[in-house]
């Protein structure tokens, strides 16, 4: 799929399947539904509309990144982290179990590969995990399991349950960010009920950007620096993406003149 990609968060893009039903506001614009790779497979979106698996080429790419492990780690002192389903949601309940049970098998058998996992739907999650998972103490190691947050409901909504599932890294998406999110009274269950940890102080990576395109939702400054403030407190990674609006450059992705790019900490 893609070897190089313009986000700034991954080094790559890979695709195991294309299509999906919008289930969020976050979705409104979804870009996946109009790319050139829908739109030349002929793929509609919305419920009871076929998802097509890619081709066995392609199937590929992700065995011969891994392959090529030592050489991207001499160039980058990292390993390849690799965005998962960019035009489709791994946890979307449409898609044929068995093309799931493929692709956990590559991510298995993957492991010089981060992959990136990213959800909005993390009710699914649990019941859609390879029978092995448990078999490790947070999961496979080279999973980074994130949700997207777009407003507050989706915050108040989405992170509990995300922090249920046992997981390498726990990230959340928080793009297209629609409105000010306050993490404030959002406490992770606890098994004394005396402890009070913010569920931020529990997440490893915040990723937060603005809407592009030419029907972009504008993002305020103030929504931005407030999440970053709550990440500082709680020492969360803090990772600022893109501004959004329909410039080429997506509104630039500078914080302050700077970049502002932290990443997990055990990454
Ligand atoms: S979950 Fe992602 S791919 Fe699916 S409709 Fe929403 S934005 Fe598009």
């Amino acid at each position: 799929m893609a070897e190089t990609t313009g986000i700034s968060w991954c080094d790559s893009t890979w695709n195991p399947w294309i299509g999906c039903t919008k289930v969020s506001p976050g979705c409104d614009h979804c870009y996946a539904a109009v790319s050139t790779p829908a739109r030349t497979m002929n793929i509609v979106w919305g419920p009871n509309q076929p998802r097509k698996r890619t081709g066995a080429d392609n199937w590929q790419f992700p065995h011969r990144w891994n392959a090529q492990h030592d050489e991207f780690f001499a160039e980058h002192g990292r390993r390849r982290r690799v965005f998962c389903a960019s035009l489709g949601d791994v946890f979307d309940n449409e898609v044929d179990p068995a093309w799931r049970k493929a692709l956990w098998t590559v991510v298995k058998n993957t492991p010089n590969l981060d992959w990136l996992i990213l959800t909005k739907r993390i009710g699914n999650v649990a019941a859609m995990l390879p029978d092995d998972w448990g078999d490790y103490a947070n999961g496979y190691p080279n999973v980074w399991l994130g949700i997207s947050v777009v407003n507050q409901t989706e915050a108040d909504r989405g992170i509990q349950k995300l922090l249920r599932v046992p997981a390498a890294v726990r990230w959340l998406s928080m793009e297209p960010l629609l409105e000010e999110v306050s993490f404030e009274g959002l406490f992770a269950e606890h098994p004394d009920p005396r402890v009070h940890l913010n569920v931020l102080e529990l997440l490893d990576w915040v990723v937060v950007g603005g809407e592009s395109g030419h029907h972009a939702r504008p993002m305020q400054a103030s929504w931005v620096e407030s999440l970053r403030a709550q990440c500082e407190v709680c020492e969360t990674p803090f990772f600022f993406k893109q501004w959004g609006g329909s410039s080429k450059d997506k509104g630039g992705c500078l914080l302050n003149d700077i970049e502002v790019k932290a990443w997990p900490v055990a990454a």
